[in-house]
């Protein structure tokens, strides 16, 4: 066992990393790819939504690697397929090919790539064992840091572990609460980032990507989603992180919502505001969605609250 755990923080520590002037001296003057998507895969494997060896592009991996990334490289975009594929070099990440007995070949590995050709990765399993306990895991993630950044990011990657797992266990809790039929309580003292996205997650995750409204699913191949969290009542009026005071829209039904151009009557159908008739507007996928029932999230019990929507109908929607 201890021969495998020095095995493993050794091979952390010299992962292979193409230096280029373009990266930052905080990231040691090489590409910071790989050191995060192992970060990131440490915190989905603590925070439990790693439960099997078998690593998989999902949006929530894409969204934690995210904000590793926009902690130490902020202006430079990327492709968390790079790492996701050229990480099988490092002896201890292994591709799962879609069919089996083929190589895994990707000249310009991108998310979409990955998904097509393969079934994600997984670790040596003596690896992924380590990765389940606390103190091993530890000792791996500080191995990391230590390595591949200098003094001046770590203890900001460390935060950002934090804040992954926080969020999560926001996202829970309020799933939890509204299991419970229980109303979200205040949350000044959270964090705003941790509060907004852990509701976020929790919202978007209830209606599967989908905006309740007129049905747009979309996600980029680096897993954004066009859907966003609407707090039905807003978080300024109330404060009510409560499931059932939100609905995932995408951008353009939410603005009309926010704008009280829709709204939703008792029966959860979408009414139109008189003003959405203006011969002036073009309302494109919005023109079907008059008088249709909005899509209720899974579990339905989390479907918006009835007092959510008369509050809306009475102090945002354009009646007259
Ligand atoms: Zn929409």
């Amino acid at each position: 066992m201890f021969k495998a755990m020095d095995f493993y923080i050794q091979a952390f520590q010299t992962l292979q990393r193409s230096p280029s002037s373009v990266w930052p001296e905080s990231v040691l003057g090489k590409a910071p790819y790989k050191p995060i998507l192992l970060l990131a895969v440490m915190d989905l494997i603590e925070e439990g939504t790693i439960t099997t060896n078998c690593i998989r592009l999902t949006p929530t991996l894409t969204e934690t690697f995210e904000r590793y990334w926009q902690c130490v490289v902020p202006d430079r975009s990327y492709n968390i397929g790079m790492p996701f594929y050229h990480m099988h070099n490092e002896g201890f990440w292994h591709l799962i090919p879609k069919e089996e007995k083929s190589k895994v070949g990707i000249q310009n590995p991108s998310t979409a790539q990955i998904r097509k050709k393969t079934d994600g990765a997984r670790l040596d399993q003596e690896l992924y064992e380590l990765l389940q306990e606390n103190q091993s895991r530890d000792r791996l993630r500080t191995a990391l840091v230590r390595s591949h950044f200098t003094s001046s990011v770590q203890a900001e990657l460390h935060g950002v572990s934090n804040t992954t797992l926080r969020i999560y266990e926001y996202s829970r809790w309020l799933i939890e609460q509204s299991q419970k039929g229980e109303r979200g309580k205040k949350m000044a003292t959270r964090q705003v980032q941790i509060r907004e996205a852990g509701f976020r997650r929790a919202i978007v995750d209830l209606y599967n990507h989908q905006c309740a409204f007129c049905n747009l699913r979309i996600q980029t191949p680096d897993e954004h989603t066009a859907v966003q969290a609407a707090h039905i009542i807003p978080w300024s009026e109330k404060q009510d992180d409560d499931l059932r005071n939100g609905l995932a829209l995408c951008g353009v039904c939410h603005w009309t919502f926010d704008e009280g151009l829709l709204t939703l009557g008792d029966d959860y159908r979408i009414l139109f505001s008189d003003h959405l008739h203006a011969p002036t507007h073009t309302i494109g996928a919005l023109k079907d969605a008059e008088g249709r029932i909005i899509n209720t999230p899974n579990p339905s019990e989390l479907k918006p609250r009835p007092d959510t929507i008369q509050w809306h109908r009475e102090h945002v929607f354009w009646d007259v």
